[in-house]
């Protein structure tokens, strides 16, 4: 399997540490708002990597955190605590913030099809991993008191920003500076503060260091190394962690362990952008899948989306570019459901050639950095192409699925969807309305979408009367 690796800007063969089995991690979500489409790509992401690996035979071990404390609005220490600051806004607590979102963010989990990682962890739930973690770094020294906080001092560790190819001395005077006087160096960051920066921060710790709280970073690197191991196969995450984020975890887990590398592979998905540029929680200006949802669309038609563009490219986003995901699942949807036979889901041998050329084709595409793109062609060839037996076809397809996880089987376990009866009816009086004023195309258009939808419509001296094909 090969897997673009942002360690070496390049892509590698990827084999694991221990043989058959992956350890993954990948950063969840910050629980103070709901999540946006880009955070979902996010997510769709690590999905599409556990079942690709998952499929090419291994036993993956997928971790994800929820933080629920920490996180500031700047990833660099600035900036207001994004929970504390939405529970203000909001007049909540910490608490019934962390647990509105994080049930809405696994709502939206489960519409995408996500798969749920095998754990989840909260980060208020390991403050004591995360102590036991700074005080490892401590005691091999690389950090420092000042103003009440604990800071990670970056000159300690020589291999500081090499994934993300700063260049430290360009930037000391530049871009990532810093208002915090007490930073020796501005990229230094906090591991643990005392001195709260915020009047009602709510949640505090006893600590070595006195009563405060973690930094964001440290939960990251405390939660991965408590179920991964000191060393582990893949971490991933949006691309703007990688300057900063992924930086200081990396930083700071190998100050801590002595282990190089901490993690061998680091896979990070790009932007999801709208016509207007980034999309973005802080900024506000964010459309949920609740929105897209509200407009009629089926979550999977966002997760076709997705799919059609490759996880390293960026992604426009557009309600056009959504229409035609909608209108492309939905033929796949048809075809699928004209290739049932409804006599059960036996398992079947593939022994047409074209089809098993077809299931390679797309085997190798998933196994090439997540071609999903490609894969979604192979699937749709072999839609497209008549020449193979029915059965085949249709469990070459499923087969498929389990990775792109697009619910084709529930598409004939479930009838052709169903109208709601008031409707049909309206469409029969509509179409008897145009029949009358004898505008049979109208009346014609009309059956045929209810023929569409499993509906037969048969006049009799009677009426109309209507069936279903199901
Ligand atoms: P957050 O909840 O802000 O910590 O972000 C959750 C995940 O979404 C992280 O992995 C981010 O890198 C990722 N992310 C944030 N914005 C976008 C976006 N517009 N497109 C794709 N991924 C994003
Ligand atoms: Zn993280």
């Amino acid at each position: 399997m090969l897997l673009y690796n942002t360690l070496g800007y390049e892509i590698q063969e990827f084999t694991p540490i221990t043989a058959g089995k992956v350890s993954f991690y990948g950063c969840g979500p910050t629980v103070y708002n709901y999540a946006h489409l880009g955070n979902l790509r996010a997510y769709v992401t690590h999905d599409m990597l556990t079942r690709v690996l998952r499929y090419a035979g291994y036993d993956v071990q997928h971790i994800m955190n929820v933080t629920d404390i920490g996180h500031l609005s700047g990833d660099n220490d600035e900036g207001d605590d994004k929970m504390v600051k939405s529970a203000a806004e909001r007049g909540k607590s910490v608490l019934e913030v962390a647990n509105f979102y994080t049930s809405a963010f696994f709502a939206d989990m489960d519409r995408l099809n996500i798969r749920r990682p095998d754990v989840i962890c909260k980060a208020t739930e390991h403050i004591d991993e995360m102590i036991v973690l700074i005080k490892r770094i401590e005691a091999n020294g690389f950090t420092y008191s000042a103003g009440g906080n604990l800071y990670f001092d970056i000159t300690k560790f020589p291999a500081y920003g090499k994934m993300a190819r700063l260049r430290l001395d360009e930037q000391k005077a530049g871009a990532r500076t810093s208002v915090d006087e007490h930073k020796r160096n501005p990229h230094d960051f906090v591991l643990w503060f005392t001195k709260s920066k915020f009047e009602n921060q709510a949640l505090l710790w006893d600590s070595p260091w006195g009563r405060g709280y973690p930094g964001w970073h440290i939960e990251c690197s405390a939660m991965s190394i408590k179920y991964l191991g000191e060393q582990f196969d893949i971490h991933a995450g949006g691309i703007d962690h990688i300057a900063i984020h992924h930086t200081n975890e990396i930083a700071q887990s190998e100050a801590a362990t002595g282990k190089h590398p901490w993690v061998k592979f680091w896979v990070h998905n790009e932007f999801l952008v709208l016509d207007r540029g980034k999309m973005s929680k802080s900024t506000g200006g964010f459309i949920t899948l609740q929105a897209l949802l509200d407009a009629g669309y089926d979550p999977l038609d966002y997760r076709y989306f997705l799919l059609g563009g490759h996880y390293r490219t960026q992604l426009q986003f557009s309600y056009e570019a959504l229409d035609g995901a909608r209108n492309a699942r939905k033929a796949i949807v048809d075809r699928i459901r004209s290739l049932s036979d409804k006599t059960g889901e036996a398992p079947v041998q593939v022994t047409n050639k074209k089809a098993a050329a077809y299931l390679a084709a797309f085997k190798a595409a998933i196994e090439n950095d997540l071609a999903t793109p490609r894969a979604l062609a192979e699937l749709w060839r072999l839609l497209k192409d008549t020449g193979i037996p029915k059965t085949e076809a249709l469990a070459v397809a499923f087969s498929m699925d389990e990775v792109l996880g697009l619910k084709l089987k529930d598409a004939i376990k479930e009838e052709a969807p169903s109208l709601d009866i008031e409707y049909i009816e309206r469409c029969i009086a509509e179409r008897a309305a145009a029949k009358k004023a004898r505008d049979f195309a109208k009346a014609d258009a009309i059956r045929t979408d209810l023929k569409a939808h499993g509906i037969m419509l048969e006049d009799s001296p009677a009426g109309t009367v209507w069936r279903s094909m199901g």
